[in-house]
């Protein structure tokens, strides 16, 4: 029987994993390997993908790869409670106690002075950004998405001033699947760190000590952090610490990195290890006994085999032996075995198939697994069914319930928008710009007073107040709707949108995955380009960044708000949906376009985990928005103030250098009037309409301070069909240049300045449907 035929709820074990190639690889790593025992959960709204609980976590499959997974249906599910042993009481430290895992003792330390380097290394949504925040006292992006931490941060550990931590990218495995899973196996591997901090998510232990093992193979000191520990521990689980050292042969300390428990023992160890340079003691998980020991003997086999290889290379032999038996074909290359020990490698290869009775990829899943049950019957105490767990699946009944889902998430964007847009948002504008309109007549009559030159005067008001003043008294709205799509994020919604998402996406040749960056895009760019390196095809990663400068971002609200109040005071509320609504519109006819253009194929398989709905910590929210509001403010006294400084003198004076009175003459009017032409068919022809919409490209919300400056007698003389066209132009055309630098990193220049151009194009047509509109209805 095939797992897709699975009706919810069931049961059953798995007897064959079929496919091929790196995304089999994936499954197996997910641990979707013969022999797990697998529940069904739910279809997606749409009937595909569905959900799936597997060592006691959730998972996400589309239909056809569930076709491709066969198993035998069992007769109930076997329940945690049965297998619970009484271990209570039995001592070992705990939150913060002495660990004592040390063998070196103080043997020979490296040098002093020597940099600490260390990597924090997990799966996606063990915790690792919250534990870096404490580690570092820095403020890192943290979500409860898997895999939003994109790229790599590095930190000073708080008091040991000669350490240095890295943040990498959430991971499942070391198998090179995701762009994120090479980064953080390259870092491993060709940076060298000092040391390695593991964090493993004690709530879902099984799978991630999948990683844990991969690591001690590396040969690289490692200290495994057990985080959420106060969520187990809650739940009537434990961990008995001092076995799993054993086991493993590392350090184990039990911490909560949102609770901040544990972690300067975290750190002591850690730091130990590294100066001390204790490697894993344990590397070799494969019993002799287990299965026959095929698995076993063709792991020592091999390794003995490449040993003079691994030694000339530089790769941790146990690692190295591992991956050539997965077929990993980087590690083979890297390796150049000549043709005779190919062959040798290939006949061992089918030895072990042959006496284990399964491929080579899944023996070698399922020899982890075996050594991580052992560990796990020997020192885990499991919860009961967790109360997250429990919560989580209440909420999700209604929020990926087959009726409620899309209403409900359609109900929640409306409310964010209504909330951030029309009720939170103006109130809290119009107060900061009450603030500053205070702040300028003040300053206005000091001016006065002193009799400062009318020049300089016109600048400081007509210039800066009017300019800046306008773009910062928008950063109410814009830290609001940052709040909400960080709650969003953070509290795991945004993964289930995914997977709800995920059949329509497939539609415009997309995955749910890519729903993440879409989203984020709402936001600003620039995250959500990078956020697209979660994303395991490098084809839909490409086409998921080419498609998110269509989410209409934050910076440009200041110029939807400033001609929208102008010329559709009335009309606010469907003007603002409407350009939302238009951005979305045509990034779907884009994809449509690419689709069958550039990227034709199929979207990547979505396998992907729903972790529990957690509740954000409001520190991680509130280190979130100061970042986004500074970040806002620097832009806007930096690149903003001086591009309307800029303008303000280009505007003021004539080639000659002579102060104008009426700036048609300006220097401005003449460099601006060349693109005019070009414009004008779309409405735009006006030199003032071109001068800050090409500010705008530096950023968005200049746009707004330049035609402040510009338009003295107010904006209304353009007329309300120009406006309507500038709106369509300003949400189309290219993204501002901090958006383009992150694309050029993530694709390369040409695509880059094709980003540029193709959007200008776009939005050059948009405005010129809206004027040829505006001539058929007679309103020109
Ligand atoms: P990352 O994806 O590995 O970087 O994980 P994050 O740091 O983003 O954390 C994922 C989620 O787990 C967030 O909602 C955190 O608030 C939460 N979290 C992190 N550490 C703990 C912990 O020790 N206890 C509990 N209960 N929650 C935690
Ligand atoms: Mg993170």
């Amino acid at each position: 029987m095939k797992l897709s035929e699975l009706k919810p709820v069931h049961t059953a074990r798995i007897e064959a994993v079929g496919g091929e190639g790196a995304l089999r690889q994936h499954f197996l790593d997910m641990g979707v390997i013969p022999g797990a025992e697998v529940t069904t959960i739910k279809f997606a709204p749409m009937g595909d993908p569905m959900e799936l609980q597997i060592h006691g976590y959730e998972l996400t499959l589309r239909i056809a790869d569930a076709e491709k997974i066969t198993i035998t249906p069992l007769e109930q599910k076997q329940t945690s409670d049965s297998d619970r042993r009484d271990r209570k009481n039995t001592e070992h430290p705990g939150l913060g106690e002495e660990g004592r895992f040390h063998l070196k003792g103080d043997g020979d330390p490296l040098p002093e002075g020597t940099k600490l380097t260390f990597a924090l290394v997990g799966n996606q949504n063990s915790g690792k950004t919250t534990l870096f925040n404490q580690l570092t006292g820095s403020n890192q992006h943290v979500g409860n998405f898997p895999g939003v931490t994109v790229d790599r941060k590095d930190g000073v550990i708080r008091g040991h001033s000669d350490t240095l931590i890295t943040d990498l990218p959430g991971i499942y495995s070391m198998s090179p699947y995701s762009s994120e899973e090479q980064v953080s196996r390259n870092f491993v591997l060709n940076e060298k760190p000092k040391g390695i901090i593991n964090i493993v998510d004690a709530t879902n232990i099984e799978r991630n000590l999948y990683l844990t093992m991969q690591l001690l193979e590396m040969d690289v000191p490692m200290v495994v952090a057990l985080n959420m520990m106060d969520e187990l521990r809650g739940n009537g689980g434990t961990v008995d610490v001092n076995t799993m050292e054993a086991m493993l042969g590392v350090p184990v300390v039990p911490i909560s990195a949102a609770k901040n428990e544990g972690v300067d023992e975290l750190v002591q160890h850690a730091v130990h290890i590294a100066r001390y340079q204790e490697r894993p003691l344990e590397q070799d998980f494969c019993g002799a006994e287990d299965h026959g020991g095929a698995v076993h003997r063709a792991l020592h086999a091999v390794a003995h085999l490449i040993e003079d290889h691994a030694a000339r290379t530089g790769l941790p032999l146990r690692f190295a032996a591992g991956k050539l038996i997965e077929g990993d074909a980087l590690i083979a290359a890297q390796l150049d075995l000549d043709q005779n020990e190919q062959e040798m490698l290939d006949h061992i290869v089918l030895q072990m198939e042959k006496e284990r009775g399964l491929d080579h990829s899944a023996a070698m899943a399922d020899m982890r697994f075996d050594f991580i049950r052992k560990v796990c019957d020997a020192c885990v105490v499991k919860p009961h069914e967790s109360k997250e767990h429990l919560r989580s699946q209440k909420i999700d009944r209604i929020l990926t319930g087959k009726m409620t889902a899309i209403p409900v998430f359609i109900a929640i964007m409306a409310l964010v928008f209504y909330l951030t847009f029309f009720l939170i948002g103006p109130f809290f504008q119009d107060l900061l710009a009450g603030g500053i309109e205070a702040l300028k007549q003040l300053v206005e009559q000091g001016m006065t007073a002193v009799n400062v030159n009318p020049t300089i005067q016109s600048l400081v008001l007509d210039g800066i107040f009017e300019g800046v003043g306008t773009v910062v008294s928008f950063l109410p709205i814009i830290v609001i709707l940052f709040f909400f799509l960080s709650l969003l994020e953070d509290s795991g919604y945004i993964a289930r949108v995914a997977f709800v998402m995920d059949k329509l996406l497939r539609r415009i040749g997309l995955s749910g995955r890519s729903i993440v960056p879409m989203l984020l895009g709402f936001g600003c760019t620039v995250p959500a380009v990078m956020s697209t390196r979660t994303l395991p095809s490098e084809r839909d990663r490409r086409m998921t960044i080419l498609l998110t400068p269509f989410m209409s971002c934050t910076a440009k609200l200041p110029i939807y708000g400033f001609f929208v109040s102008a010329f559709f005071p009335r009309q606010s509320w469907w003007m603002i949906t409407g350009l939302y609504l238009l951005g979305i519109l045509t990034g779907i006819l884009a994809a449509f376009v690419f689709k069958n253009t550039l990227f034709r194929g199929e979207a990547v398989p979505f396998v992907m985990e729903l972790p529990n709905y957690r509740f954000p910590s409001p520190r991680n929210v509130a280190l979130l928005l100061w970042e986004k509001a500074r970040d806002f403010l620097h832009r806007a006294f930096s690149v903003i103030l001086v591009a309307t400084i800029v303008v303000w003198f280009l505007k003021s004076f004539n080639f000659r250098f002579d102060l104008l009175e009426d700036s048609h003459e300006s220097i401005l009017a003449a460099v601006s009037g060349l693109l005019v032409p070009i414009m004008k068919p779309a409405g735009l022809g006006d030199w003032r309409i071109v001068t800050s919409l090409v500010s705008g490209f530096m950023a968005k919300e200049s746009v707004v301070s330049v035609m402040e400056t510009l338009f003295r007698d107010g904006v209304t003389s353009i007329g309300a069909v120009s406006a309507a066209s500038m709106l369509v132009f300003s949400l189309l055309y290219t993204p501002c240049v901090a958006a383009v630098a992150a694309i050029r990193r993530e694709l390369g220049r040409g695509w880059a300045v094709c980003v540029v151009l193709w959007q200008c194009g776009i939005a050059w047509i948009a405005a010129l449907i809206v004027q040829l509109i505006a001539h058929f209805v007679g309103l020109t």
